[in-house]
């Protein structure tokens, strides 16, 4: 029973020291499966791709079964107040938003939908002012175009945001985020939206760096760790995708089959890390980048509960010949 726990570095982000943990072994590319039962979809859902264009997301302001009469004349003479005191408009867009809230909880169909509208408008008001505008020189220089340092694979997971927890700035980071941070080995035919974030980010980009950022209590590595993979399925896409790193679960269930189950999960966490980093060097452009030292790859932990930060490299033992 080796190697059950790692040491964890706390307090500061990206503290100095980077360790190398064991070497990790090139794992071969994951079949792929088909589910034959899919389910139908309800009926009302086309199980085809959408082509068209959704219908405009912007809403009228106002009500429309308001006394008709009374509606149109307080709004000409809102109008014809405007056009004489033209500095009065913010102050009446904001009357307006406010009506608009107001009518539609009284309906209450729509309270939830204005609350979320409500919610991402007052976020992108605060984005631009505290950051947007104060930054013209940064958001200048990214309007020309973007050449980050650092690629990321982060979990979808809404606690972990690198750009929140690493405090990103925008230009900085190139990123992937998905269900429990995974890296799916080369496949062109089952992975092409990864493969082609990866290519983008290193050919093109030229980043030069890829860091694969686990985090505690991740819900897709305990699915990975909980599904039964004896052929039954329960989800339709999350097992398949977890799948991608049976190898960490492996691992940990030989050296760690006998401690607690969240311990071989904590344990798998960091495990799926160097599965992924190890598929990294499945996509040819990522193994030239690593030869020529031009790119370089790390895996992360980012632990919510204790508030701590790991970093480590990993060593392949590279050569120009190095086939997967
Ligand atoms: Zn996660």
């Amino acid at each position: 029973m080796a190697n059950c726990t790692m040491s964890t570095i706390n307090g500061s982000l990206f503290a100095s020291q980077l360790f190398t943990p064991t070497r990790v072994a090139l794992r071969p590319v994951a079949a792929a499966r088909l589910n034959s039962s899919a389910a139908t979809p309800p009926s009302l859902i086309r199980n085809e791709p959408v082509f068209a264009a959704p219908a405009p997301i912007i809403h009228p302001l106002l009500k429309e079964d308001m006394g008709k009469d009374s509606y149109e004349e307080a709004i000409v003479a809102l109008q014809k107040l405007l056009s004489e005191k033209g500095e009065l408009g913010p102050v009446a867009a904001a009357k307006i938003d406010e009506i608009t809230a107001e009518l539609q909880t009284a309906d209450g169909s729509t309270s939830i939908n204005s609350e979320s509208v409500e919610r991402l408008k007052t976020g992108f008001i605060t984005f631009k002012r505290e950051k947007y505008e104060k930054n013209p020189a940064l958001y200048g220089e990214l309007a020309k175009g973007q050449s980050p340092k650092f690629m990321v694979f982060a979990c979808s997971d809404s606690r972990v945001c690198p750009s929140h927890v690493l405090d990103f700035q925008p230009g900085e980071a190139f990123m992937v985020r998905n269900i429990a941070n995974m890296v799916p080995p080369y496949d062109k035919t089952k992975y092409s939206g990864v493969g082609a974030a990866i290519e983008y980010a290193v050919l093109h980009l030229k980043v030069q760096e890829i860091v694969v950022i686990g985090h505690s209590a991740c819900g897709g590595i305990k699915g990975l760790m909980s599904f039964p993979y004896d052929g039954s399925s329960s989800t339709d896409f999350i097992e398949d995708w977890v799948k991608i790193c049976l190898p960490a679960k492996a691992k940990v269930l030989a050296e760690c089959g006998n401690t607690p189950f969240g311990d071989q999960c904590a344990q798998c966490e960091k495990e799926a890390v160097n599965v992924s980093l190890g598929n990294l060097l499945s996509y040819p452009f990522v193994r030239e980048g690593l030869v020529k030292k031009t790119l370089a790859l790390k895996g992360g932990y980012y632990d919510f509960v204790k508030g701590s930060f790991e970093l480590w490299g990993l060593e392949f033992g590279l050569s120009p010949s190095l086939s997967v």
